[in-house]
């Protein structure tokens, strides 16, 4: 019979077809090849070299590649899942720059926009050629998006955006900003370009935690957009929060990958670290810690795929992304810290992945819906209370 894989012991990849291991396989080596060399420097240095990468990303197809047309690759959910897995073992960062990209900017440009703006934009976003933001948080509004204050007025044909959004992943390197706002038709989504008079973005300094990606403040001083800057095909909080509904969905898949690595590296480091004269994996007490590692990422890897097939059948609801957010976020972060503690003092360092992507995790449990917020929608899917407030 087949050997066990100690990094799938129960074969969950098994579950993939062939194309979607052939994207996996394709994916992880060009995160394994072109990230994992240089991401600790990355982190360290607080920098992400987006306008280099965007083009290779694009060439590797992962830019917006579960939309159809416009030059993206019209991926099922799986194969984008399984690309957020390969790309989040790397870094956080790199899968948050892919899914802002792609499941925050496009898919909303993608699902609300004009035949022009989608033309003006997606092809180009897709190569990689230009680069996209997302701007729904602001300083007083994060899980509470519904009293966001900017705003956007109609002056005779055109436009008029006033606000501050903070938070916002690709920022100040973004072409174009998707930018929610209120409205006296509720809430609109606007497509800002960079270089627009009265938009400026500043860069978020002292993160400890998702360093090798850019998170910007957007300042909108009576900033004039033309009438088709606007999104037509929505209004209403339902915009946003459907795009967010896809990126969520890369994460529960992002997080299997990083928890994945976070197991792997110290499975590694304890068959070769020699204490008290035989490897530290030899030891009861380690053992139990990379079980329970592999338990929780197998189980993580389990529920992507379950969640994976509900989308591609449209069968999806918002709680099973919750479900799949709140549990694969969570587990990872147990994962990152075990493995931490596997690596003794070579843990605290950039040499090694495991406290860059602990540190990374604290962001992915807050942005994109805060566990709470997740463990609020599951209680009312269950209880059919709501307890938002
Ligand atoms: P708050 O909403 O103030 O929450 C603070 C605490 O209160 C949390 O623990 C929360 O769970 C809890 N809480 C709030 N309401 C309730 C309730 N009803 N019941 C119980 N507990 C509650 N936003 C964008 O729009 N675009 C981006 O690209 C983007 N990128 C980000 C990148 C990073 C690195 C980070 C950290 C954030 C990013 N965000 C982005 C913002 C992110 O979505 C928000 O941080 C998130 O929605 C939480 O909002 P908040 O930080 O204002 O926290």
């Amino acid at each position: 019979s087949a050997r066990l894989d100690p990094a799938d012991l129960l074969a969950v990849g098994d579950l993939l077809t062939d194309e979607e291991r052939l994207i996996r396989d394709t994916v992880r080596q060009f995160a394994d090849e072109r990230i994992r060399p240089h991401v600790g420097d990355w982190f360290e240095r607080g920098v992400f070299p987006a306008r280099e990468l965007a083009p290779e990303l694009g060439k590797l197809g992962v830019l917006g590649m579960h939309l159809d047309g416009y030059g993206c690759t019209g991926s099922s959910a799986v194969a984008y899942g399984v690309a957020c897995m390969e790309l989040e073992a790397a870094d956080s960062g790199l899968r948050s720059f892919v899914s802002v990209q792609g499941s925050l900017a496009m898919r909303s440009i993608h699902a609300f926009g004009s035949e022009e703006q989608k033309q003006r934009w997606l092809p180009d976003m897709a190569a990689g050629r230009a680069i996209g933001c997302f701007g729904l948080t602001e300083p007083d509004f994060g899980s509470d998006p519904a009293n966001m204050r900017t705003r956007a007025r109609r002056k005779g044909a055109d436009w008029v955006l006033s606000g501050t959004k903070m938070w916002i992943t690709n920022g100040s390197i973004s072409d174009v900003a998707v930018v929610w706002a209120q409205t006296e038709e509720g809430v609109r989504g606007f497509l800002v370009p960079s270089g627009t008079p009265g938009f400026s973005a500043n860069d978020v300094h002292g993160k400890l935690s998702l360093r090798a990606s850019v998170t910007s403040e957007l300042v909108f001083d009576e900033v004039v957009l033309p009438a088709d800057a606007v999104l037509p095909g929505v209004t209403g909080l339902r915009g946003p929060l459907s795009s967010l509904g896809e990126a969520r969905y890369g994460i529960l898949w992002g997080t299997v990958g990083a928890a994945r690595d976070c197991y792997t590296t110290a499975l590694d480091y304890a068959k070769s670290r020699i204490q008290f004269e035989r490897p530290i994996a030899g030891f009861q007490l380690t053992q139990q810690k990379l079980v329970e590692m592999m338990l929780e990422v197998e189980k993580a890897y389990l529920v992507a795929v379950r969640i994976g097939r509900l989308k591609d059948a449209g069968q999806c609801r918002p709680a099973h992304i919750s479900f799949g957010k709140l549990n694969n976020v969570r587990a990872a972060i147990e994962i990152a810290r075990s493995a931490r503690t596997i690596l003794g003092a070579n843990g605290i360092t950039t040499e090694y992945p495991v406290l860059r992507h602990a540190n990374n995790l604290e962001s992915v449990l807050t942005y994109e819906g805060t566990s709470e917020i997740h463990t609020l929608v599951l209680g009312e899917a269950i209880t059919g209370e709501s307890a938002y407030r």
